[in-house]
């Protein structure tokens, strides 16, 4: 079974949506993951945060155009009478929904209602635009089977349980559409999987069910060797192995969700990037092979970084005394990105600043704090073998010109990380780009 998911601008338009058939295959098992249409996340992010501020009148103003604007898409979706009547009656039922919440006490919990309405309305789109053109298609539910536990980590051996129950109960179907992106949580409640989840989904599920190939479908045609919305003439990279391209997508390459690589990591399962634009492109197969010796591979750059730095003598032939930094950090669920140390002082980035007060109260205790705020990683990922010699003093002569606030270098072979302003990112990669390619 493959599992292929098509990203907001692949359902971006009622023509866009239709032309999916140029790509799926309603005749082989398969299972398609949508997000919402490009722009609806968005949108109701910025609902919700008006509902937050108390803002109600901004929120109705912006229900109401969201709304319009799904009112054209389902007149041009559907063709028929009945197709149309049956679009506008879904859209209207999901629109009073976010409506409603204009007397409710607004919460968090409120909020990620708000926020899973674009992907509940997009795969029931697609489903009942099938339906119309006489299709057969079976639209499976992820608020039954996508879970996540009290740490926000998926349940992937739940998921493959609830959602083998569900295709074993649709023994009968073979193409079916769920929702990217939303899932619930340990209480049981409507969440998600963060922004840009759809991707996450479909690795989920595919190493949930084991399948034989996870397709993400979106409009570009594979990850390519620098972030194209900055540096010109960036090139697809065909071949990446799992590891390449967990480093890109967690160091910022926008095309993949931090965390999709994982799952499909775990069970092997390879990963192709392809584009919905021009479908017969190579993208970019994602496996355990593919490894390209002694080059470097691509370039990303992961914004709203925060570096902490804690000086303190008693670290002077210490032992234990990162343990106790770390456990600062692990007492309020911040992960660490970098880290570099000297004899009297430490310094390590975070990207979860929500308990960055309460931390740097703790890491007072120790020594004396210090914190720059807007600070991109800039992670540069290729074969960085001990015996491929020499990459070390490229990529740092291509930011010579540049202030660098952290250099990682030997925590895995495949990864050279840099720390710099936010304001220094679009020259780093730039240079970067320059001379290393
Ligand atoms: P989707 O809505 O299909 O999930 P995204 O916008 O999340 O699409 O991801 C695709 C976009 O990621 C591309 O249009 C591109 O601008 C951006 N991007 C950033 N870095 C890279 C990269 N290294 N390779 C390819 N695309 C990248
Ligand atoms: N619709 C969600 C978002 O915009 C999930 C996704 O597109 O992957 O973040
Ligand atoms: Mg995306």
């Amino acid at each position: 079974m493959k599992i292929l998911k098509f990203g907001g601008t692949s359902v971006g338009s009622p023509e866009r949506m239709k032309k999916l058939l140029d790509i799926v295959n309603p005749a082989e098992r398969q299972i398609v993951v949508l997000s919402a249409v490009s722009g609806t996340t968005n949108a109701l992010v910025e609902i919700a945060s008006a509902y937050s501020t108390g803002d109600k009148k901004k929120a109705e103003i912006l229900i109401k155009e969201l709304h319009a604007k799904y009112k054209d898409f389902v007149d041009e979706l559907f063709a028929t009478q009945e197709g149309k009547l049956n679009g506008k009656e879904l859209i209207d039922y999901h629109f009073n929904l976010i409506a409603s919440f204009a007397t409710e006490l607004f919460t968090p919990l409120e909020e990620k209602v708000i926020l899973a309405q674009g992907e509940l309305i997009s795969t029931t789109l697609y489903h009942f635009y099938l339906t119309e053109i006489g299709v057969r298609s079976k639209l499976l539910p992820a608020l039954d089977f996508m879970k996540i536990d009290e740490d926000n980590e998926p349940m992937i051996d739940y998921i493959g349980e609830e959602l083998g129950k569900l295709l074993k109960a649709n023994a009968d179907h073979n193409f079916f559409i769920t929702q990217g992106y939303i899932c619930r949580n340990s209480f049981g409640e409507i969440d998600n999987l963060r922004r840009g989840g759809s991707d996450y989904t479909a690795s989920l599920i595919g190493a949930a069910i084991r399948a034989d190939e996870i397709q993400i479908w979106t409009d570009i045609d594979g990850m390519h060797n620098n972030d194209p919305r900055i540096v010109k003439n960036t090139k697809p990279i065909a071949h990446l192995t799992f590891d390449e391209a967990a480093e890109l997508a967690y160091f910022g390459a926008k095309i993949l969700h931090p965390q999709s690589v994982f799952p499909a990591q775990r069970y092997g399962i390879p990963v192709r990037l392809l584009n919905t634009m021009d479908p017969s492109a190579f993208g970019t197969l994602i496996s355990k092979d593919g490894a390209a010796k002694g080059q470097i591979r691509s370039i990303a750059a992961k914004d709203g970084i925060t570096a902490i730095h804690i000086h303190s003598s008693r670290m002077l032939l210490a032992y234990g005394f990162l343990r106790r930094v770390f456990e600062v950090f692990e007492r309020y669920k911040t992960p660490i990105d970098m880290i570099t140390t000297a004899e009297v002082a430490v310094s390590l980035t975070i990207d979860e600043t929500r308990y960055l007060a309460e931390i740097e109260k703790e890491l007072n205790d120790f020594g004396k704090v210090t914190i720059d705020t807007d600070q991109t990683i800039i992670c540069v990922v290729g074969d960085f073998s001990m015996n491929a010699h020499g990459y070390v003093a490229r990529v740092l002569d291509a930011v010579k010109h540049i202030p660098v606030r952290m250099i990682s270098y030997g925590g895995s072979e495949y990864n050279i990380s840099i720390l710099v302003d936010t304001n220094d990112k679009v020259e780093a990669l730039r240079s970067l780009h320059d001379r290393l390619f």
